[in-house]
């Protein structure tokens, strides 16, 4: 799978990937009593989300949606975009987003979060041989991240650091290929579908080492609607129960 991955993720930095916007926007019950649940996403995060040989989004996060609308009663609908256009695209383009999506209390003051569906942490892309190691290494250093994410977040804290903010975490990669950034922070698994597709240029640093906190993804939701996130919920608990969780996270994410 993480071949097929890897496929994927290469044709998707050769390609200019159209949108395959349905156009149809998110209308205000279409979470609660429609029977549509426009889910928005970022399909540049592999192994979550990334677009297919089919030219459509596919991924585990993908999966799941499609598998807790199954379980809820929705037809699920995907809309690709920019991730940092997410979370305020919900209730209004979109009903809910899934992406890899980091549970932050910024982000909790505009959406609600369903439970978290998986543990991460971010990772350190490094070019091979550069003497970064531990926190302390990357102060004053350029780093490259992903617009709007955490890794950006915490890049931001490090002193001196110069920060290259992208729309797309392999556009940071690729700088980091060409010499612009010294290292790039992302998360753990996307980190190490770009380490295996460079694995002649880069290595991958376990964020542990740097002290980077764990973080839990979960799905975005529109604040205050508990009718939907109860129905998420309930869905998400049942195909953890039934085993249709870990044989998505085997596919996907395990070799
Ligand atoms: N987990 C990170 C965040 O929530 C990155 C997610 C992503 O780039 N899709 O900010």
């Amino acid at each position: 799978m993480k071949k097929k991955i890897l496929a994927a993720a290469m044709a998707a930095m050769v390609t200019v990937t159209a949108l395959t916007g349905c156009g149809s926007a998110a209308s205000s019950d279409s979470g609660s009593t429609g029977k549509t649940l426009v889910v928005g996403t970022n399909a540049a995060f592999p192994p979550f989300e990334y677009v297919g040989d089919d030219g459509k989004p596919d991924g585990f996060d993908i999966a799941l949606i499609k598998a807790i609308g199954e379980k809820a009663g929705y037809e699920v609908q995907i809309q690709d975009m920019e991730f940092d256009s997410l979370v305020s695209s919900i209730g209004n383009k979109i009903d809910v987003a899934i992406a890899g999506m980091t549970v932050t209390e910024e982000r909790k003051n505009t959406v609600d979060f369903s439970d978290p569906y998986y543990e991460a942490v971010q990772n350190v892309l490094v070019p091979k041989g550069s003497d970064i190691a531990t926190a302390a290494d990357l102060q004053g250093k350029k780093i490259g991240v992903q617009l709007g994410t955490t890794g950006e977040f915490i890049a931001d804290e490090i002193e001196g650091a110069e920060v290259s903010a992208y729309n797309k975490a392999v556009d940071a990669v690729n700088d980091l290929n060409n010499g612009r950034v010294d290292c790039v922070i992302v998360d753990k698994n996307p980190a190490e579908v770009f380490g295996a597709q460079f694995s002649d240029k880069v290595d991958v640093l376990d964020g542990t080492k740097f002290d980077f906190e764990p973080e839990n993804y979960a799905i975005a939701l529109p604040k205050g609607d508990t009718e939907l996130a109860d129905k998420i919920n309930s869905a998400l608990k049942e195909l953890k129960a039934d085993g249709t969780y870990d044989s998505l996270v085997k596919k996907y994410i395990e070799e």
